[in-house]
């Protein structure tokens, strides 16, 4: 974003309630609930609980989303300070049809801003900056791993899948497909600031379920990968990590927008009966 379209004030951005829900906020939502033209209940206003009920509305179903905060977005939080973009979270996604397809039905395009796939990103380990392969031929070229972590990462179809059905942390996930070399110099820094979290802890299957479902399907990640590569160089999808020029809230915002009737903000779910 060059500086003339920088906004001229700061903006603090509020989805569009309470005060648009205030005949939601006093209603009991067990009896809600109980109600015949409600199909669900959503607990949680954060990106996946919001996708969730705009999916289910889309299919006609109708129901509740309770957040016990005053506002949704879960860690996606953004805001316009002293003329600089403030993400208390998360700042930018990998685009994807899924999310384009959401983001056109929110009318989104023209607030979408991708950065250029080429832009490179660094690793520092010991005081030396790597910048992080994007590409088959920059990982046979890259200083981060030895030849010998680079045949280990590269023998990867070769290893069969795992028949367990059960969950894995990222760590055992990566380092049982490519090494823990790749696991430590590559996968490790990325999680790290994707997810702000520890791959030893973080579930394979909830942070990359992608990656698990290569492995399912082709019994490879990098055969899933490349064929996943092949499908979208044919797609219009345009490529590389996405937010928007008032930052990655734009989302949630708009969804919160769309799904204003369904949402109950401030109901602090304590169980299901
Ligand atoms: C610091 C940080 C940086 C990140 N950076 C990136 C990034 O750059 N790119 C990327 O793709 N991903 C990133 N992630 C990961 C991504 O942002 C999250 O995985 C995703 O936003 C999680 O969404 P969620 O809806 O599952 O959970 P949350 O955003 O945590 O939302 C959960 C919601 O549930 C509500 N809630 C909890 N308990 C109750 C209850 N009992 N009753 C009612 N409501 C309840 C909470 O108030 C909250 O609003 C980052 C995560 C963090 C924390």
């Amino acid at each position: 974003m060059s500086a003339d379209q920088l906004p001229k004030k700061d903006t603090h951005f509020e989805n569009p309630f309470p005060k648009d829900l205030s005949v939601f906020r006093n209603n009991d939502y067990n009896t809600a609930m109980t109600h015949s033209e409600n199909d669900f209940l959503i607990l949680g206003g954060g990106i996946a609980g919001l996708v969730a009920a705009h999916a289910a509305q889309k299919n006609g179903l109708n129901g509740l989303l309770l957040e016990k905060g005053p506002m949704v977005g879960g860690v996606i939080q953004s805001e316009w300070k002293d003329r600089c973009l403030l993400e208390y979270g998360p700042n930018t996604v990998m685009l994807n049809g899924a999310l384009m397809g959401l983001i056109e039905e929110l009318n989104l395009q023209e607030d979408m801003l991708l950065a250029d796939p080429k832009t490179p990103r660094y690793v520092q380990i010991d005081h030396t900056l790597y910048s992080l392969p994007l590409s088959p031929l920059g990982l046979l070229s890259t200083e981060l791993l030895s030849i010998g972590d680079k045949l280990r990462f590269f023998c990867e179809p070769f290893i069969p899948a795992s028949k367990k059905d059960s969950d894995e942390s990222l760590s055992d996930f990566i380092s049982r497909r490519f090494g823990s070399a790749t696991l430590e110099r590559l996968v490790k820094p990325f999680v790290n600031g994707i997810w702000a979290g520890d791959g030893d802890s973080l579930s394979a299957q909830a942070t990359f379920p992608k990656l698990k479902e290569f492995e399912k399907e082709k019994g490879s990640v990098i055969k899933g990968a490349v064929s996943q590569q092949k499908n979208r160089n044919q797609s219009r999808i345009p490529k590389g990590l996405l937010s928007f020029k008032d930052g990655l809230g734009t989302l949630p915002r708009a969804l919160a927008r769309s799904l204003k009737d369904v949402i109950k903000v401030e109901e602090d779910a304590v169980g299901i009966q």
